[in-house]
């Protein structure tokens, strides 16, 4: 039976660019892939443009613990490289508010040039190839599927991302793949994600946008603050700066620490509290109803809550409403919804400057799998294609 020097499992973001890097150095190699086709989660990416990386990665945009990790991946495979790299695939990309995106704005673009060099570099991808065991042979590995195919390889390569839209793929099976081979697995989270609320006030105003500043608060500790659109919705808060704050608040609620978690709502982040005030207190010697006292500064649908807004409080107390509306978070979307995962592979398991497990030989990893934490904006992609160039050359 063919034995490969290298099984990628994953024919995601990470495991497709690691087996360009491999192949590129006249490996053999396999990549095994669990759906019937590669990169479904690439073609969601960045809401079908695919923010590919941001014009200032570095280590300081991921977390502490995995710093060190970072950065001696970016030393060999950084910003610059990563451009070069699709520009050379034939992909050009441009930059907006520092988010890098493919000049046709179409994520499928980034999945077809990494297809197109795959197949030029004749890399076999099998599909439909669920690992589901994984044994050490002599000399390798022997990498088992759930439809009982077998292949052996001499390194083996785990890129099966996080455990985020199970749908696109990565559902968390590599996890017990991993942990199956000694390795401890950080408990995994899901994050960016919207947040569900009881109240009211959300189920009135479902479908309303606005600009809004958002804390979390976990115990009365503000834990993580965005600004950008809110959305209202039947079951609580999304929107990018929902999105974008929540991971601290998903962790507190998953992990069960905290037990008030809040996000306070600035509705009107324009004003500070006092021109606010002083607002109101204009409108409301001019003899404007409770109704009407918002128009103006809030979408008008908030007409129907202005009583729970102004209620029967003075300019001040209704300004201070305006500027810090408490929502009791109830819980997130969940694993369906969120963009990211937090957890996966310890870091300290990982070797710096291969990917290479460290207690595991001619094991490594690339990608989410790893407990690799980052913001949105590209930095999550990023890490994806460095992480999978750097593992791909399996040193
Ligand atoms: C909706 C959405 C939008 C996003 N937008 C952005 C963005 O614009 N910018 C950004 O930086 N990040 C974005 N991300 C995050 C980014 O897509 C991921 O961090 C990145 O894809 C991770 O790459 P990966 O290779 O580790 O995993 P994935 O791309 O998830 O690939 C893993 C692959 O492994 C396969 N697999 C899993 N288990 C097995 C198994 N047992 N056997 C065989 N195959 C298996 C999966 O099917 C999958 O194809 C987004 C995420 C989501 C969900």
């Amino acid at each position: 039976m063919k034995k490969y020097d290298i099984v990628i499992i994953g024919a995601g973001a990470s495991g497709l660019v690691a087996a360009i890097s491999a192949a590129r150095k006249n490996k053999t190699v396999l990549i095994c892939e669990r759906m019937p086709v590669a990169g479904k989660k690439i073609l969601a990416s960045g809401g079908g443009r695919c923010n590919l990386a941001n014009d200032n990665i570095g280590p300081s945009f991921y977390n502490p613990q995995a710093q060190g990790l970072v950065e001696s991946i970016f030393y060999q495979f950084g910003k610059e490289k990563i451009i070069e790299f699709f520009k050379d695939l034939g992909l050009t990309v441009y930059s907006q508010d520092g988010r890098i995106f493919p000049v046709t704005n179409q994520a499928s673009s980034v999945l077809s040039v990494l297809e197109i060099e795959i197949k030029n570099l004749a890399v076999p991808v099998e599909l439909n190839f669920e690992v589901s065991e994984i044994s050490k042979v002599d000399g390798g590995y022997a990498v088992l599927a759930k439809n009982g195919k077998k292949v052996f390889c001499g390194k083996l390569l785990i890129a099966g991302g996080g455990r985020t839209y199970p749908a696109l793929g990565s559902d968390g099976s590599c996890y017990d793949l991993a942990a199956g081979l000694g390795h401890k697995i950080i408990t995994p989270m899901p994050v960016s994600v919207a947040l569900t609320a009881k109240d009211p006030f959300c189920h009135l105003l479902q479908g309303q946008k606005i600009f809004a500043g958002v804390k979390g608060i976990v115990d009365g500790k503000v834990v993580s603050i965005a600004d950008g659109e809110l959305i209202f919705t039947k079951y609580g808060l999304s929107g990018t700066a929902i999105i974008d704050m929540s991971r601290p608040v998903s962790c507190a609620i998953h992990r069960g620490y905290g037990r008030d978690i809040e996000i306070s709502v600035d509705m009107a982040p324009f004003m500070d509290k006092d021109a606010l005030a002083a607002e109101f207190k204009r409108r409301l010697s001019k003899g404007f109803s409770r109704e009407d006292l918002f128009t103006g500064i809030l979408p008008n649908k908030f007409r129907i809550v202005s009583k729970e807004l102004a209620g029967g409080g003075d300019a001040d107390t209704i300004a201070a409403v305006l500027k810090d509306r408490r929502f009791k978070v109830s819980g997130t979307r969940g694993w369906n919804e969120a963009e990211f995962t937090d957890g996966g592979v310890e870091v300290s398991q990982i070797k710096i400057g291969t990917l290479e497990s460290a207690i595991v030989k001619n094991l490594y990893f690339c990608g989410e799998i790893i407990d690799i934490k980052a913001p949105r904006g590209g930095y999550n992609l990023a890490w994806a294609w460095a992480s999978g160039f750097v593992a791909g050359l399996t040193r």
